[in-house]
């Protein structure tokens, strides 16, 4: 079986990147800009954000940071968006989800200038990228295709499976999609069929042995943090976890990826892919 390495491949994305953040240096005499507005106190928001802002300084792009308070009302948040979306320093503006409570991250969303969305969250760029004509890309969705892609596993004519969205990328890459949700029946005997699973249900460790096929490439989305067994309380230690019983389908899958260090490096290397192309659509080119 082979471990599919996001940690590796987002390695090797980020040095392009590097090479293209220079360059773009070189010829507008700025560097491109990620800004984040980070509302409350969540925690693996917190570690998101930092973990994005960092992989942002290793392909020099200048960073911006508004963090405000859970009790934060929507006008402020709105305001801080627009901030950003008048600064020329910013080429793309991340807002982190999920939100506190009584924040609507849909609304939120509708004053994001779409020309500085790097998540490919406001409408208009979902609507373009079903149009065929992408601006950006959804990072976990993108980051697993590049992954596929670049790991040389077949998807033309191949069946996948995608337990949660990602459905559009595959079906573009030729495979033929099944898409499965909450209401699914007999999911086991669907993602048995499948050569190709992808799964990002937020279910720890839900999917396992049973349910491939031998061979099978599995992508493993969902991260969660878990009491771990192995340390009995009060110490209260954590492991992290995914969707997939790992130890379960190991030699038994074709590929996988673990986790963490599978799909979670490969969306942040999508994320500054994303925002280095807005920053040469911004600069004109
Ligand atoms: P989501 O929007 O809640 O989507 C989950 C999907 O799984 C939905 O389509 C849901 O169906 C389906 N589902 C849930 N339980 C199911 C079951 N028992 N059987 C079949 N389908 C089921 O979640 P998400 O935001 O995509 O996140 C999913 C996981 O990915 C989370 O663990 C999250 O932390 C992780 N994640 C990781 C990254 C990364 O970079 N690695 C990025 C984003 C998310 P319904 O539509 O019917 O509810």
């Amino acid at each position: 079986m082979r471990w599919l390495d996001g940690k590796v491949l987002s390695r090797q994305i980020k040095k392009e990147i590097l090479e293209e953040s220079q360059a773009f240096q070189r010829q507008h005499r700025r560097r491109p800009g990620l800004a984040v507005v980070l509302v409350g106190d969540d925690p693996a928001s917190q570690v998101y954000v930092a973990n994005k802002l960092k992989a942002a300084a290793e392909v020099e792009f200048a960073s911006f940071e508004t963090r405000l308070p859970s009790s934060a009302k929507e006008a402020d948040v709105r305001a801080a968006i627009e901030k950003f979306n008048r600064d020329a320093d910013v080429d793309g503006i991340l807002l982190q989800l999920p939100l506190p409570k009584g924040l609507s991250a849909e609304r939120l969303l509708e004053g994001l200038r779409p020309e500085k969305d790097p998540d490919c969250l406001t409408v208009e760029n979902i609507g373009r990228l079903w149009a065929g004509q992408p601006r950006t890309t959804p990072c976990t969705p993108w980051g697993v295709m590049e992954m596929l892609r670049r790991e040389k596993i077949p998807l033309a004519g191949r069946h996948a499976v995608v337990i949660g969205p990602m459905a559009h990328l595959l079906l573009s890459a030729d495979a033929t999609v099944t898409i499965c949700h909450s209401k699914t029946r007999d999911l086991s005997r669907i993602t048995r069929d499948a050569d190709v699973v992808v799964v990002a249900a937020g279910r720890p460790e839900f999917l396992g042995r049973d349910d491939f096929k031998a061979g099978a490439t599995v992508i493993d989305v969902g991260i969660h943090r878990v009491p771990d067994p192995a340390h009995r309380e009060p110490s209260g230690k954590t492991r992290l976890c995914g969707d997939v019983r790992t130890k379960e389908v190991e030699g038994w899958v074709g590929a996988l990826t673990p986790v963490p260090g599978g799909v979670g490096p490969m969306t942040i290397a999508m994320l500054l892919k994303n925002t280095m192309a807005l920053a040469r659509a911004h600069a004109g080119g």
